[in-house]
């Protein structure tokens, strides 16, 4: 996050444009020119499966798979690594002649463990030392990964099955060649879309309970599969600012993987460089120099305070007062790092637990959360509560989750710079694309409050709280009432 350094121009151009009259919210910012979309997606299902929490990770008593893995340890990451190779590579052998009408799923020719941190080993012509990755290498027919620290500190963030999301990946990027859909011609963005639809038909037999090895509960579980697609960055051989964007934002990449976990793999393969260019939500043009971090202080939170009014303004709502002192809310729940009080339309942040939501995460087992954007997210997410109630909106309950979730997308959506023309930014905050990876990876994670109601309670679906935040994302305001009405 970071300050426009075009303030003036900025403010005049978005006064005048922005404001629209429309439904219970009173007036409502909408932003000009981008499609509407239908937000409806189930709380509290998956594709026709209930979302509830249980067991992720290696099934206790599972035979292990002993697949020969060059360099493999018997470390708590290889053996996982490996079990969940051996999963998808049998999901393959049964998905495969169904989805390319005949064939044979032939297994990888070679499996590569390496530790980033230790002495190199070569694969696909490149030195495996100081490379934190997993690959799949078409010219060795080679998967190989990080088990120093790559795979390590994806799970510490996201939990067991990180590990076994970036393999599913590869193997898609393999079944990709085997089938023939991709060349050196294909775009990236398009074989990466691919590939997260190949994981998303990979974790359905998994939800399913289908996997020998692997499980994922459909809610926490596939929450945190969903956080971690936004962190998988497989092409070592690319460099700059092309390679940040060439996986697509976390939006496409969800959506990606939901394609795959409703409809199967053969939706996969109807992916072309036409239908993704026309679905993604890439901002091409957004700076490199935007990356910069807002600290967590008193003055970044009163900058911070100042564009959710500037957002929020034609809502009608009474800004809220934000302070950092823990002021009793009789009959409410409190919520960490920041809660609302509706009577005395307060909200109380802890500045420390905060601080910890603005920690990134891969650095090592200290407790960290996702970044500055992900840190002021939760603000706005109470900011949002005071906006619902003001519109007299219910402030418990799934469909005050989703609401809220819709209406920080809506800020986010309204501080993004986008030269293309197509909408005019809000204010003097801006968010550079790594924000809003790192605002989907909190929106999905356990605790955050983005999609969570004023007791804290989050919607159980992934999909429906990525869709919420879409929405508003893409719309601004006005359809967070509408599309989500008590
Ligand atoms: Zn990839």
């Amino acid at each position: 996050m970071a300050r426009s350094s075009t303030t003036r121009l900025l403010i005049a151009a978005s006064s005048a444009a922005l404001a629209l009259c429309l439904g219970v919210t009173g007036c409502s910012r909408t932003i000009n020119g981008t499609p509407t979309t239908s937000g409806s997606t189930s709380a509290d299902t998956v594709a026709g499966l209930p979302a509830s929490d249980g067991p992720s990770g290696l099934k206790p008593g599972a035979q292990d798979a002993g697949l020969p893995v060059e360099g493999g340890t018997d470390g708590k990451v290889d053996t996982l690594a490996t079990n969940a190779v051996a999963d998808v590579q049998r999901y393959w052998r049964s998905a495969y002649p169904e989805t390319f009408g005949g064939g044979d799923f032939r297994p990888i020719e070679r499996l590569v463990s390496y530790d980033s941190g230790g002495g190199g080993r070569r694969v696909c012509g490149q030195d495996t030392s100081g490379l934190v990755n997993a690959f799949y290498c078409p010219a060795e027919d080679t998967i190989a990964w990080d088990r120093g620290e790559l795979l390590p500190g994806l799970r510490n963030t996201f939990g067991a099955m990180a590990p076994v999301t970036v393999l599913a990946h590869e193997t898609g990027h393999a079944v990709q060649y085997r089938a023939g859909l991709v060349d050196e011609r294909t775009p990236t963005l398009v074989s990466e879309q691919q590939a997260d639809c190949f994981t998303g038909a990979f974790f359905r037999h998994v939800a399913e309970g289908s996997a020998e090895h692997v499980r994922v509960s459909t809610g926490s579980g596939l929450n945190k599969v969903l956080g971690v697609l936004g962190y998988i960055r497989d092409e070592p051989g690319r460099t700059g600012f092309s390679d940040a964007r060439a996986h697509g934002s976390a939006f496409d990449r969800v959506s990606a993987f939901q394609y795959g976990f409703s409809d199967g793999p053969k939706r996969c393969t109807e992916m072309t460089e036409e239908s993704v260019t026309e679905r993604t939500t890439q901002f091409r043009f957004w700076k490199e120099a935007q990356e910069t971090d807002l600290p967590i202080d008193g003055e970044s939170v009163e900058q911070v305070e100042r564009s959710l009014r500037e957002v929020f303004v034609d809502t009608g709502v009474a800004p809220p007062e934000i302070t950092t002192e823990q002021r009793p809310c009789p009959g409410t729940e409190t919520t960490e790092p920041a809660s609302y009080c509706a009577e005395t339309n307060t909200i109380s942040l802890n500045l420390s637990e905060l601080r910890t939501a603005a920690t990134p995460p891969g650095n090592g087992d200290r407790e960290s959360g996702y970044g500055d954007f992900a840190a002021y997210a939760q603000l706005a997410s109470r900011y949002a509560l005071a906006v619902q109630e003001a519109a007299g909106l219910t402030l418990t309950g799934d469909t005050a989750g989703l609401r809220t979730a819709c209406l920080v997308g809506a800020w986010s959506g309204l501080i993004v710079e986008d030269p293309i023309g197509r909408r005019n930014p809000v204010g003097e905050l801006r968010i550079a694309p790594g924000d809003l990876d790192e605002g989907i990876a909190s929106l999905l994670s356990d605790n955050g409050l983005i999609a969570a109601d004023a007791e804290g309670e989050q919607v159980p679906a992934g999909f429906a709280r990525v869709e919420a935040f879409r929405v508003g994302f893409r719309q601004g305001t006005a359809p967070c009432a509408s599309e989500y009405d008590d």
